[in-house]
């Protein structure tokens, strides 16, 4: 079983997503917290980038069959010091949900 991953401070001072990357013979994985496009998740691995999802807290490593088709799990992209990942890559931040407003009837 793998290691939750939890978020970290790179000692690049960005912040990080860490854990297992897989269930057996995992390997330490450090991951950019922001959620991946499609696309995005493409052109990193056009880049050389190791790719991620996360489910159900835990990181686990899309491998080339993975690749072949969306993924319905927020997929994260390796961290690489210096080599910020370029905005159009990543969804945008989600919104805060508005409180919920009760009805008076
Ligand atoms: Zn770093």
């Amino acid at each position: 079983m793998t290691r939750k991953a939890h978020g970290a401070i790179c000692h690049c001072g960005a912040a990080v997503i860490t854990g297992d990357d897989n269930d057996r013979a995992a390997l330490a994985a450090t991951v950019d917290p922001r959620h991946l496009t499609r696309g995005g998740e493409l052109l990193a691995v056009i880049d050389g980038r190791t790719i991620y999802e996360l489910s159900s807290g835990r990181l686990y490593r899309r491998d080339r069959w993975m690749l072949r088709g969306p993924c319905r799990h927020p997929v994260l992209a390796e961290h690489r010091c210096q080599e910020r990942i370029p905005d159009t890559w990543r969804l945008p931040p989600t919104p805060p949900t508005p409180p919920r407003q009760e009805t008076a009837w």
